[in-house]
């Protein structure tokens, strides 16, 4: 097992720490190092696409887990597979699709590992159909404080404590999930614009359920009539007839696609906001005002963010903040008022996505809730900026609503519980399994969970 001392960031990268890294090969390589985890404890980490600080452990350990990413079985018939949690959903996507078979849940981005995507109970832009990532795990074998290895199963409060749990219940060591059948590997995508926020809530309900993944781009900087004017997306996986013939002949092919490296620093004056308005004036004017049937590669579809690598650094040397709010049916006038503030502030956003949420998953801490989700990045740093992020807080708290904490990276621990109702019962699960608090994280100590 390979052992080095690192400074770690989230995705977003602000705040590094510096921590022990083991990289575990075995379950019980993983197992040594909780058992003879320091002080500071221990903390599993996947890829680290998490943006904030839920990957981080100051002064401790961290497991990466990334070399425990074997496949061990897949049953088409029963349309299962077992997996390593270091596996990647990339990989399982390219041994699923030549065998007509899909992840169960995809976020924005491929490049990120089974364990992280139960650690954040990850959502994708099915949630309405498809709930998150737990729903579709029937099993997982967690490593617990005291070294070890339990089977847990739905329906359990360990289970709904450690999927959404941020990796405070212990290391996710493999997992089985459902997956899902498809006839090809590309997308049927029909796009439309909206001229305003109105506009854009009015045709996403009315899109209905017609396709199984939408989502959004707002142009967070449009002022005036068009504020909150964006490009609605929806998709389904494409039937074989809808594929010319030269496609048909292998429907089922992963064809990735990528594209130039982002430079290891972008000039902070392209990040401005003259330069974010400019960049989302031409998006929203380059996208069809109504277009149907387009078919896209599903890694162009999904994760278009993941052909840029190095896409962190867009935003510069002092990294980004990503906020992520959602808040209910019937409270859309909060999510009005915050694309307001967001757009009278002119902070420069050049990536906003809104997607719209169904049914939660019983995870404690799993984020999703029903109603409007809005996710966008801000250069990090800006005199000001916390302030305004605290307001946004209260916004969104006062509409019953709450941040998504695997991206958070600066909300303070007062604004949580009336978030979070389930928190107590999580901070009671965790004293009760580890009294002495093997596992931690920077966000852990930060938000005292
Ligand atoms: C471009 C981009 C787009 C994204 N889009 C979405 C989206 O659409 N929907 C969404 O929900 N999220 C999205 N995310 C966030 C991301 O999917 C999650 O934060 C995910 O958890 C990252 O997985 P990871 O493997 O990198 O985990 P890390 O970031 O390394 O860890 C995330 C959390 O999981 C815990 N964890 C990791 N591995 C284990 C394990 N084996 N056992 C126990 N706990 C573990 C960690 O302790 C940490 O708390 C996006 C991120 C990026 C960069």
């Amino acid at each position: 097992m390979s052992v080095d001392t690192v400074s770690l960031t989230g995705w977003g990268r602000t705040a590094p720490t510096t921590a022990l890294r083991f990289r575990p090969r075995s379950h019980e390589e993983a197992a040594a190092v909780v058992r003879g985890r320091g002080p500071r404890g221990a903390l599993a980490r996947g890829l680290g696409r998490s943006h904030g600080d839920a990957a981080q452990n100051a002064g401790g350990s961290v497991l990466d887990m990334t070399a425990l990413d074997r496949i061990h079985s897949i049953d088409t018939r029963t349309g299962t597979v077992v997996c390593d949690a270091g596996v990647s959903l990339r990989r399982l996507m390219e041994v699923l699709l030549p065998l007509g078979r899909f992840v169960p849940v995809t976020p924005s981005t491929g490049r990120i590992t089974v364990g992280g995507a139960i650690g954040a109970d990850v959502h994708g832009r099915d949630h309405r159909l498809s709930g998150s990532f737990s729903r579709h795990v029937s099993a997982l074998e967690l490593l617990t404080a005291d070294g070890e290895v339990r089977t847990v199963l739905p329906g359990t409060d360990l289970f709904d404590a450690t999927t959404g749990g941020l990796g405070l219940t212990g290391v996710v060591l493999t997992a089985t999930l459902r997956f899902e059948p498809v006839t090809t590997s590309l997308m049927s995508v029909d796009t439309q614009r909206a001229g305003d926020l109105d506009d854009l809530l009015a045709r996403f309900t009315a899109a209905g359920d017609r396709h199984r993944y939408a989502s959004a781009r707002i142009d967070l900087l449009a002022r005036g009539r068009a504020t909150g004017r964006g490009v609605l997306t929806q998709g389904s996986h494409a039937p074989l007839q809808a594929l010319p013939a030269h496609a048909r002949r292998t429907p089922l092919a992963f064809r990735p696609g990528l594209l130039p490296a982002v430079p290891a620093f972008v000039p902070e004056r392209l990040l401005g906001r003259t330069s974010a308005a400019l960049f989302n004036e031409l998006r929203h004017r380059g996208a069809p005002r109504s277009r149907t049937g387009e078919l896209q590669r599903i890694t162009t579809f999904f994760h278009a963010l993941d052909g840029v690598p190095h896409g962190n650094r867009l935003h510069g040397r002092c990294g980004f903040v990503r906020y992520e709010f959602v808040v209910g049916y019937g409270q859309e006038e909060a999510l009005r008022r915050v694309v307001e503030r967001i757009s009278r502030h002119r902070h420069p956003s050049f990536l906003a996505v809104l997607k719209r949420f169904g049914d939660a998953d019983p995870g404690w801490l799993s984020f999703p809730v029903p109603g409007w989700s809005l996710a966008f990045d801000l250069p990090a740093g800006p005199p000001g900026q916390g302030r305004f992020l605290d307001g946004l807080d209260e916004e969104v708290a006062a509409a019953g609503g709450r941040v998504c904490l695997a991206k958070d990276s600066r909300l303070r621990p007062g604004a949580l519980a009336a978030m979070y109702p389930r928190l107590a019962g999580f901070r009671a699960l965790r004293a009760e399994l580890d009294p002495g608090g093997a596992f931690r994280s920077d966000l852990s100590r930060r938000l005292s969970l």
